[in-house]
């Protein structure tokens, strides 16, 4: 099974991600972390992500691309679940070569819809919290990365409902009613 996570930073994506880990053995694909462990390790992708996501910008196709392509070679026929990527329409159609060529088939995509209010509380309130705060939690960030979520990663929302592949859950309900909505759309898909 292969599916993507998709919505803006703070709807809960990473939360879900591991759930599914859990429950369906899932390999979880979050380009995000992939990114801070690169800065952890001190290595030359990771000083070059590093000042790009403090701003809350987007990293580049061609970094971004190479990691998945890297992560996808190593991981063999699992499942996967894609967080936080594709960003913009360009890695969309990137990954749906990128699978074409492993023949893998992408499953469903799932939209968790949350608005901008609710979000910037989240991620106030995560910010407070010093142990899961991160150095892109604050006010100001995070208003550029929700308008570069508006501008860029949205359009992607037509190129999967062209593909009948989207779908939509309310992200405001609570995350076990959150889960259960993923799960209810996980049934018809074969493993
Ligand atoms: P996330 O953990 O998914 O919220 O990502 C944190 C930051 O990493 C983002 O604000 C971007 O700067 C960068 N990033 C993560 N995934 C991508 C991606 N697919 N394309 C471009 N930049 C990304």
């Amino acid at each position: 099974m292969i599916i993507i996570l998709f919505g803006p930073p703070g709807a809960g994506k990473g939360t879900q991600a591991q759930r599914l880990v859990d429950k369906h053995n899932l390999k979880q694909l979050s380009t995000g972390d992939m990114l801070r462990e690169a800065i952890d390790e001190g290595s030359e992708l990771g000083k070059k992500a590093s000042s790009i996501m403090d701003r809350g910008e987007l990293v580049s196709d061609d970094i971004i691309l190479s990691m998945i392509k890297n992560k996808l070679r190593k991981s063999g026929n699992d499942g996967f679940i894609f967080d936080g990527f594709p960003r913009n329409l360009e890695q969309a159609k990137a990954l749906d070569k990128i699978l074409l060529d492993l023949k893998l088939r992408l499953d469903l995509v799932i939209e968790i819809v949350v608005n901008d209010e609710v979000l910037i509380n989240r991620i106030e309130s995560r910010a407070k919290e010093s142990k899961n705060a991160r150095s892109d939690d604050n006010e100001e960030v995070l208003k550029n990365r929700l308008n570069i979520y508006h501008e860029s990663t949205e359009m992607i929302i037509p190129y999967y409902l062209e593909q009948k592949k989207l779908v939509k859950i309310d992200g405001m309900k609570s995350i076990e009613q959150v889960s259960s909505d993923v799960e209810g759309h996980l049934i018809n898909i074969k493993k």
